[in-house]
């Protein structure tokens, strides 16, 4: 063995390198999650495997509000109890699972998937906005809520949704903006967010 290499069984280093490639992971993340499922009971690594490929096989889009899921329409458009008369525009679906969280909104919701960055070449067709509109066009829906992130794309993302949705007669509210500017949705803590739900003003 050549100097400098460290003698790791292939399957460890490839296990590592995997992990690695997770956001939030680090080397040494990967290192301590590869040694801990190494000591850890096989069937548990086997529910991992399983959990991360039925992701992967099972769950698609809504065809309506392009949340996560595993029948379309999804739970959230099936549902009698929730309010059809609102649609709560986020950008990603993690979102929704924040919004959920506070158990203030009994609305539906859109998903955009992504925002409107010039600098990154998003533009209005990139993201799900004709899929909104052709949504709103003779729905019963009342109110929509702008619920993108309080950063610039968010911002430009909402003031371009407002363009388009207020002249359909339809209320356009945003998130107030007790959110901190430059965050992200998902990683609001319950009471700022169900403050800024509660908040939420017309646009
Ligand atoms: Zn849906």
């Amino acid at each position: 063995m050549s100097q400098g290499l460290i003698p790791t069984a292939e399957a460890v280093d490839k296990l590592i390198q995997e992990l690695n490639k997770l956001p939030g992971i680090g080397p040494k993340s990967a290192q301590r999650l590869t040694y801990y499922l190494l000591r850890a009971p096989e069937e548990q690594a086997k529910l991992l495997a399983e959990a991360i490929l039925s992701v992967k096989q099972k769950v698609r889009l809504c065809s309506v509000c392009f949340n996560v899921t595993e029948s379309d329409p999804c739970l959230i458009c099936r549902s009698d109890e929730r309010d059809h008369s609102k649609i709560c525009i986020v950008e990603q679906p993690q979102d929704i699972l924040a919004l959920e969280h506070t158990r203030i909104y009994n609305g539906l919701y859109h998903v955009l998937h992504g925002a409107i960055s010039p600098t990154e070449g998003i533009g209005a067709s990139d993201i799900r906005i004709k899929e909104l509109l052709s949504r709103l066009q003779g729905s019963s829906v009342d109110e929509v809520i702008l619920a993108t992130n309080p950063n610039l794309e968010g911002e430009s993302t909402a003031m371009y949704l407002n363009k388009l949705i207020s002249p359909l007669g339809i209320r356009v509210t945003r998130l107030a903006r007790g959110l901190p500017f430059g965050t992200e949705l998902e990683y609001a803590d319950d009471v700022t967010l169900t403050r800024a739900i509660e908040g939420r003003q017309e646009f």
